[in-house]
């Protein structure tokens, strides 16, 4: 399969091109169908296998166009280095599209990110401890957010994430798409996809 094989937007493959990108890898052959369909996903992936644009494309193409205030999808990662990687590759590939993507992360203070926020965003990309600080101040609206994203899933539970992600399963709308990426399936990971996912279908690469 190639890009247009994938029935990805005008805007998208132009951006694709500019990053260099001639053949989807494994996990985007893979993967982007199944999440354009719906579907939970677990994919089990190291960095490196092209994970990121496995779900940052079909997100961009659901999402669209930039639209009211409040978020539609969240991605959450383990550190403020893989938020920060995230961001850029999520920018770049959003590049021809008008969306609003933010990230929150910690150790910088809080106000410019709150100032982004305010302005209206689409997409957040943040590390759970910032993210659950700024939702308590009633920073972030959830209740239009339609796709959840766990990158890195078992870093997050080695660095003790779990309360704080719990808690935001809890108040992100249940009618929601799940996408689960790990680079390891531990058995804690393994329960963690029983208690959020919906029929997920697995992807190892
Ligand atoms: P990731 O596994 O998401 O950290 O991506 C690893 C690297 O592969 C990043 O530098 C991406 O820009 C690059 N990449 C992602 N998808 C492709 C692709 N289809 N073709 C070439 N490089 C890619």
């Amino acid at each position: 399969l190639n890009f247009e094989e994938l029935k990805l937007n005008r805007q998208l493959l132009n951006a694709i091109e500019e990053a260099g990108y001639t053949e989807p890898t494994e996990i985007q052959s893979k993967a982007i169908p199944q999440i354009l369909a719906g579907h939970d996903i677990i994919g089990v992936a190291q960095t490196g296998t092209g994970k990121t644009a496995a779900y940052a494309l079909p997100i961009l193409m659901k999402i669209k166009y930039a639209q009211g205030h409040n978020p539609r999808a969240v991605i959450f990662g383990p550190t403020r280095e893989l938020v920060m990687q995230i961001e850029i590759a999520m920018k770049q590939l959003a590049k021809y599209t008008d969306l609003r993507i933010v990230a929150l992360y910690g150790g910088i203070g809080p106000k410019l990110q709150k100032e982004h926020l305010q302005k209206g965003v689409d997409i957040i990309v943040a590390t759970p401890g910032r993210f659950l600080d700024l939702y308590l101040e009633e920073e972030i609206v959830l209740k239009e957010v339609k796709t959840m994203v766990l990158d890195e899933a078992d870093k997050m539970m080695d660095m003790g994430f779990m309360p704080q992600l719990r808690k935001m399963l809890e108040v992100i709308p249940r009618k929601r798409q799940n996408l689960l990426f790990s680079a390891t399936m531990s058995e804690r990971v393994e329960r963690l996809t029983e208690e959020f996912l919906e029929y997920p279908m697995k992807i190892e690469v």
